[in-house]
């Protein structure tokens, strides 16, 4: 396999705020079907790549291509058109919206509360948004207003509004933080099944939750790599050890 087989090739990313160098010379490949969680301690540089993938932060220097296209010089909303969505810690839903309108609105030819107001619902996009809250385990729940759901539903709300416009590189940062055990292990199942057909790129602190999900595991230190390969790998690194599983 070449580097541009990968879905995601990130080559010699380095990002400085004042000197500081927050991302170290990162290359990192993700590939289609994998699903890859990224740790670290604190302050490693987790937020950051994925603020540099999507956009939200340009990089100083390096590259990142998506599906062979740079995102380097492209603005967040070209990134979020060509494939790439991300999911923060804390759910950007619609509270006073059931789970059907959320996922309206969030349908690619329906985005916008004012969109939704004049948007015809076609039988194609009904039926996308039943996929999807099956999908999410929210069927039951679609006539519910969002405020209504548990915590953790409303986490796979949000995943649901992602995943109705087709991404093909999913970025979620602490998807399982304050869910309960079951909600947990509901979420795993949920993120096998995403991973199938695309990448997904998560940052966790969990990591019984990691040893459950992870394809692959990067870790982080300091801005630079420390070991990358498979979670029983990086487990036994020494160095992985001495700095973050140790503790
Ligand atoms: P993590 O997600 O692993 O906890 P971050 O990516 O949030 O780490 O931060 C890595 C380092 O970069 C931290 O020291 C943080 O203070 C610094 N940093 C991140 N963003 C900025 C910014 N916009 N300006 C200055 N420093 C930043």
């Amino acid at each position: 396999m070449t580097n541009t087989d990968f879905s995601l090739s990130i080559e010699d990313l380095t990002v400085s705020f004042d000197g500081f160098k927050a991302v170290d010379d990162l290359t990192l490949y993700i590939d289609k079907n994998e699903l890859h969680v990224v740790i670290g301690p604190n302050g490693a540089g987790k937020t950051t790549v994925l603020d540099l993938i999507c956009g939200k932060t340009k990089s100083t220097s390096g590259s990142i291509k998506f599906l062979n296209q740079e995102l380097t010089s492209l603005s967040e909303h070209e990134i979020v058109r060509k494939g790439v969505g991300r999911k923060f810690q804390t759910p950007s839903i619609y509270e006073n919206l059931s789970v059907f309108e959320n996922l309206e609105v969030s349908y690619p030819e329906g985005r916008g509360v004012f969109g939704s107001l004049v948007f015809k619902r076609s039988a194609k996009v009904m039926a996308k948004i039943h996929e999807v809250a099956q999908q999410i385990m929210l069927e039951d729940e679609i006539e519910t207003e969002a405020a209504l759901l548990s915590h953790g539903q409303k986490q796979w709300l949000e995943i649901g509004m992602l995943l109705i416009q087709d991404p093909q590189l999913l970025m979620l940062d602490e998807p399982v933080a304050g869910m309960s055990v079951k909600e947990r292990e509901q979420t795993a199942e949920l993120l096998n099944k995403i991973s199938q057909g695309r990448s997904v790129l998560v940052i966790e602190h969990d990591m019984e939750f990691v040893e459950r999900i992870a394809h692959r595991v990067t870790v982080l230190h300091q801005g630079k790599i420390l070991a990358s390969g498979k979670m029983d790998e990086v487990q036994k690194d020494p160095k992985v050890i001495e700095v973050y599983l140790g503790h």
